[in-house]
């Protein structure tokens, strides 16, 4: 191995909940680990989450919606090889557990574990065995880097979807919220209901309008919630709702929109300690249902590729930055400040700026 690549810049969280550049060891592969090389890792919203919050210690790696090349392979890893493009997830569950055996996957205990390290703001990155042999895939020659980057958040979105149980793929779904884990919503309906009405609401016009431009049927600003919905569904009200922005008022505004029968998926983190209060007799007699989903398994990642490596699920259009690893903080500062949708860290060399 050439001296260059003996060590290695990650950007590490900061006591004051920013990231800075931090020069580390090149991990080296045990037995069925693989050391992949940075290309893409999207900057998702737990990440600023876990910064805002202060949740991780200083000097953890976050990052995980990760692309990278195969550099080195440790032993006895017999499917994948140097050079290979990857994508990979951070999570896998341990199939085995009473959670997994009740389709709960990510909910098993062994899922919360991170197996890639140090993180995917990494110029190298090493996956854990669990990951390499159940779920690093090989990126096919035709699908852009930058489209497999959504695999893993594009997961957690189907699984939100699936949980609302869709039956009237003619009927309303509405999305809360414009920003990227809104409009990734929009996109991946879109891509498995064709006719589905879809309405986004956002305050900010620019989204409603790219919103419209991704295939919403209508986009409204939140307060107009309520018409909209009655105007696009007869005054039935909407078979799901999707909250991407997380709290209460949101809950409420979400279940007045909601026809009998349907469902609220809560798909965002609200305020710390944050409770909710609202009437409990129209949700029993309307026999609504308020569900919530975080998180993706191997089985909706599946379903994602298929989808995106077929071309019929293309996220690209939610990328407003790519940045390089060295500038992360500028990612921390434009999320902070709702100023990008997607932003991806990679390396200069990629043509981030
Ligand atoms: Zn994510
Ligand atoms: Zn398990």
């Amino acid at each position: 191995m050439s001296e260059s690549f003996l060590h290695m810049r990650v950007a590490a969280c900061t006591p004051e909940g920013n990231l800075r550049i931090e020069h580390r060891p090149v991990p080296a592969p045990g037995p069925g680990e693989v050391v992949l090389r940075l290309v893409w890792c999207g900057f998702c919203g737990t990440d600023l989450f876990k910064l805002d919050n202060r949740s991780q210690p200083a000097g953890t790696v976050l990052g995980h919606e990760l692309v990278g090349v195969v550099h080195q392979i440790g032993a006895s890893v017999a499917t994948l090889n140097p050079g290979d493009r990857i994508v990979a997830p951070h999570h896998v569950a341990c199939g085995l557990c009473g959670l997994c055996r009740r389709g709960s996957r990510t909910l098993c205990p062994v899922f919360k574990e991170n197996l890639m390290s140090p993180g995917g703001f990494s110029e190298f990155i090493l996956l854990r065995e669990r990951v390499v042999s159940q779920a690093a895939r090989v990126i096919p020659d035709n699908v852009p880097d930058e489209s497999a980057a959504f695999l893993e958040p594009a997961a957690c979105v189907l699984r939100g979807i699936d949980k609302a149980e869709i039956q009237d793929t003619e009927g309303c779904a509405v999305v809360v919220g414009g920003g990227s884990m809104g409009l990734l919503h929009l996109v991946v309906l879109r891509a498995i209901h064709p006719d589905l009405g879809i309405i986004v609401t956002d305050p900010i016009e620019e989204r409603r309008a790219l919103a419209g431009a991704l295939g919403a049927t209508m986009s409204c600003r939140p307060e107009q919630l309520g018409v909209t919905v009655e105007k696009l569904t007869a005054g039935l009200g909407a078979d799901a709702v999707f909250d991407t922005v997380g709290g209460s008022e949101i809950l409420m505004s979400a279940l007045a929109a909601l026809r009998p029968g349907g469902t609220v998926v809560l798909f965002a983190h609200a305020a710390e300690r944050e409770t909710a209060g609202f009437e409990l007799n129209p949700l029993f007699k309307n026999e609504q249902r308020v569900v919530a989903s975080y998180s993706g398994s191997l089985d909706e990642q599946d379903r994602v590729a298929n989808l995106l490596f077929s071309g019929r699920l293309d996220p690209r259009p939610l990328i407003t930055h790519r940045i390089p690893l060295d500038h992360v903080q500028d990612a921390v500062d434009l999320a902070r400040q709702h100023q990008a949708l997607k932003i991806l860290i990679g390396p200069s060399s990629n043509g981030a700026q």
